[in-house]
């Protein structure tokens, strides 16, 4: 027997205007490419979204057509997110840190119609153009005084789309699994594959972000993504914070250690969300003035494993560190390590190991771990497997691309992570590697991500790698790459030294090679695949 209660679509229009009507002072302060800082509440986005929405409809835009961004966090960002999903089309974000290659790759297999551009990236476009689709369209997110001369052909004024149009608009209808959002993965192998987002994947993810931390995700904090919006939608915030009244602080293009430290400082950021490179050009900047930004009291950390060291200096100094493990696949978010409240009693040190794992998953999102078979591996904490996921708010298949789409579902429907990890009886997570970084010595398993947390742990190591390189005896073994501090030279027998007091002899890197900047991704992660091209001979 079904239930009777009503079936309403669940709609991303729905959030902005709950956030208009419930918490219209929640504030939106953005750091402009125009050299200033500009504040808006989300009673007035609203109203803009409205006009945008209505500006956009003016340019022909239908539902489902690919409307695509290159721009930084900012508030015409995020307006762009509501109005193009809220008709019907879908808002297409684009990594402007790609090459170009893929860049141009993503928005031919995207087939955007139009495209949305922060000034700063107006050059790449203007480089691109000639091999860009021609009736491709642009719009310069700025106003009228600040558009520059540009070669791009027919570029439109971001503010003329809104100028005149009404504040208000009844949202169309259609069904809850429309899609609402499009964002390819940074492509660290192959090209870059589209996740297809949908209004009802995406509200259920806010929901589930919204119940998961509650601590920070209620009305009157604020926080600041340096995720950015082009990055698995700035891993739902734009989506969570007008759910839950919480004031947003973009920060634009300056996401240095001094420039956040001085913008979290003055905007009283409570919470702040981004990669752990980002972590630790902050930390440098708090070393240096010998005290937190004003306010600070939490931050969110993932993309990539953040080292017990990043979290031990946080935590020491009273932030609450939330260590969260998700993927652009699954929207992201898969689980977060803020600790339930009866390891409250729980001693400093250990407190700190529990935070190093990747935490408990939020709901409705299952996972498990399987061997090589596809056989279930117990949750010991010991046994370590290829991790699977399921749930609503994850990928059932790549944007027009059957290829990359079968490979990585089970016959039981199961994503494939790509990540090996451990679950321990308590349900919480630990990823030892990424299935492609995975170190296979003497048939034994090498987890990267074990030795680098060692050796993060060194005084005088900034940041550091370990990747496979081939070997005629072993198969494979570790070789550690160590980006020193600018005023410190570790030396090889202490790095040696150090991870041999904590693993066996065996899984103890060779040799170590210092670098002086280890190679980043698109989105802000160590780059193992340029690292393995560099060091262990893999091909282009
Ligand atoms: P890409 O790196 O291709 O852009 P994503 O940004 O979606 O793709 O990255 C997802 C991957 O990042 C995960 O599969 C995992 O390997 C890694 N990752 C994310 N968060 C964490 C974390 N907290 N600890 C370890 N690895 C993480």
């Amino acid at each position: 027997m079904k239930g009777l209660m009503m079936h309403r679509p669940l709609k991303v229009a729905d959030l902005i205007t709950f956030a208009a009507e419930t918490y219209p002072s929640g504030e939106i302060v953005s750091v402009r490419t125009e050299g200033d800082v500009h504040r808006t509440t989300y009673g007035e986005t609203a109203r803009r979204v409205a006009q945008l929405a209505h500006g956009l409809k003016s340019l022909g835009v239908k539902p489902g057509d690919r409307i695509a961004t290159l721009a930084w966090n900012g508030y015409r960002h995020f307006e762009l997110y509501y109005a193009i999903s809220g008709i019907g089309a879908i808002c297409h974000t684009i990594n402007p840190r790609l090459s170009a290659e893929q860049m141009l790759y993503i928005v031919s297999h995207a087939e955007d119609r139009l495209l949305f551009v922060d000034l700063t990236f107006v050059p790449i476009l203007e480089r691109l153009a000639a091999h860009l689709p021609k009736d491709l369209r642009f719009i310069i997110m700025t106003d009228r005084a600040h558009m520059p001369e540009t070669s791009l052909e027919g570029a439109f004024c971001y503010e003329d789309l809104l100028d005149g149009q009404p504040g208000e608009i009844d949202w169309p209808e259609f069904p809850e699994d429309q899609a609402a959002g499009l964002c390819y993965t940074s492509g660290t192998t192959g090209e870059p594959k589209g996740t297809l987002f949908s209004h009802r994947s995406t509200v259920l993810h806010a929901f589930s972000m919204c119940v998961t931390i509650p601590k920070i995700l209620r009305e009157g904090v604020r926080i600041l993504p340096v995720v950015p919006l082009f990055h698995v939608n700035a891993w739902g915030l734009p989506y969570a914070a007008p759910l839950s009244g919480v004031s947003l602080i973009f920060p634009g293009s300056a996401l240095d250690g001094k420039s956040l430290f001085d913008l979290m400082d003055r905007e009283k950021v409570y919470s702040a969300w981004g990669v752990p490179t980002v972590w630790h050009g902050l930390l440098n900047e708090i070393t240096q003035r010998g005290r937190l930004p004003e306010g600070l009291g939490d931050i969110v950390v993932g993309g990539s494993a953040a080292s017990r060291s990043l979290i031990e200096t946080f935590e020491s100094r009273g932030v609450n560190v939330c260590h969260a493990w998700g993927m652009t696949e699954m929207s992201p978010l898969g689980t977060q390590c803020n600790l339930p409240s009866e390891m409250d009693q729980m001693a400093f040190d250990e407190r700190i190991d529990r935070k190093q794992s990747q935490g408990r998953r939020v709901f409705g999102v299952d996972m498990k771990i399987v061997d090589d078979a596809g056989i279930r591996l117990p949750h010991d904490g010991k046994t370590p497997g290829h991790l699977y996921v399921r749930g609503n708010t994850i990928t059932s298949g790549y944007f027009n691309n059957d290829e990359a789409s079968r490979p990585v579902f089970d016959g039981e429907g199961w994503f494939c992570t790509g990540d090996i990890a451990t679950i321990d009886q308590d349900g919480f997570l630990n990823i030892t590697d990424r299935s492609k970084d995975l170190i296979k010595s003497g048939g034994e398993w090498i987890s990267s991500l074990d030795l680098e947390n060692i050796v993060m742990s060194h005084p005088g190591v900034a940041n550091c790698a370990v990747i496979a390189v081939p070997d005629e005896k072993w198969d494979e073994r570790p070789l550690l790459i160590v980006q020193a501090r600018e005023d410190a030279q570790p030396q090889k027998q202490e790095l040696f030294d150090l991870l041999a007091e904590r693993v066996a002899k065996w899984q103890v890197p060779d040799d170590v090679v210092f670098v002086d900047e280890l190679p980043l991704t698109a989105t802000g992660k160590v780059s193992k695949l340029t690292l393995r091209k560099q060091h262990a001979g893999e091909a282009e």
